[in-house]
């Protein structure tokens, strides 16, 4: 945190250094990112994010889209438009908070290149079915995304009672678990341990969370199969999708 000089800002475990939350899942040859955050530039550089074919957008809360220009350098590189998607509320915003990027007249330099698709149900995307899952942030209407067996739902404090039978079976959930304190727009850690209990998923990764979260010290007190998200974490879920590909 900016101007924060607390044993978890000053921490030299790596762990402790977090960048705004955001996932890239990879499949298919392709990459598909979830949320284009504030960091997205020193995220790709760190990380070597080698392409972005498509971004699944949760919300329109500036850590989730902050980082949307980068993407002109995935457009530059793969001459080709990237396809977003979210509910109508993200879409309708990004577009307004960015209309230099929609602007259709001619500019000298370049812009991202970008065409937006509002969700309300599940869709195909490079042959896998995405699902939006749709969450309570406080009072925003946000969406979670179901892919195979891989669930991300940042950003949540409540899941609407038609959200939960979207996430039986679970091999991997990524969830919101902003801090130890409830807090209004966020699953606090208990809340977020109660959602594992009640979705039964393989494995659990808790993100988004604050400087009031020390890795080591949190993570180890956290029941098996939950631990905590760092920057770089990388999981794989090869055995999931294939399953789901020959089920299809
Ligand atoms: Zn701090
Ligand atoms: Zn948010
Ligand atoms: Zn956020």
């Amino acid at each position: 945190m900016i101007g924060c000089n607390c044993p978890v800002c000053t921490s030299d475990n790596p762990k402790n250094r977090r960048f705004r939350s955001s996932v890239a899942v990879e499949f298919n040859n392709r990459l598909v990112l979830l949320d284009t955050a504030t960091d997205l530039r020193q995220q790709a550089l760190r990380y070597e994010l080698p392409r972005v074919d498509a971004v699944l957008f949760t919300h329109a809360h500036a850590d989730h889209i902050h980082g949307i220009d980068e993407l002109r350098a995935f457009n530059f590189r793969f001459l080709r438009q990237i396809p977003c998607y979210g509910n109508q509320d993200v879409i309708r915003r990004i577009c307004k908070y960015f209309e230099y990027i929609f602007d259709e007249g001619e500019r000298e330099s370049i812009r991202p290149f970008l065409t937006m698709h509002a969700v309300d149900g599940s869709f195909s995307l490079f042959g896998q079915t995405v699902t939006p899952v749709p969450l309570w942030h406080g009072s925003l209407s946000v969406l979670g995304y179901r892919l195979g067996d891989f669930a991300y739902l940042t950003d949540v404090s409540r899941i609407p009672d038609a959200s939960w039978e979207l996430l039986g079976g679970l091999e991997l959930v990524i969830l919101d678990a902003l801090r130890p304190r409830p807090h209004k727009t966020h699953f606090s850690i208990d809340q977020a341990l109660q959602v594992v209990e009640r979705i039964k998923p393989k494995r659990a990764v808790l993100t988004h969370l604050s400087h009031m979260i020390e890795h080591e010290k949190v993570n180890k007190d956290l029941p098996k199969p939950v631990e905590l998200a760092y920057d770089g974490m990388v999981l794989d879920l090869t055995e999931s999708i294939e399953t789901e590909r020959s089920e299809s």
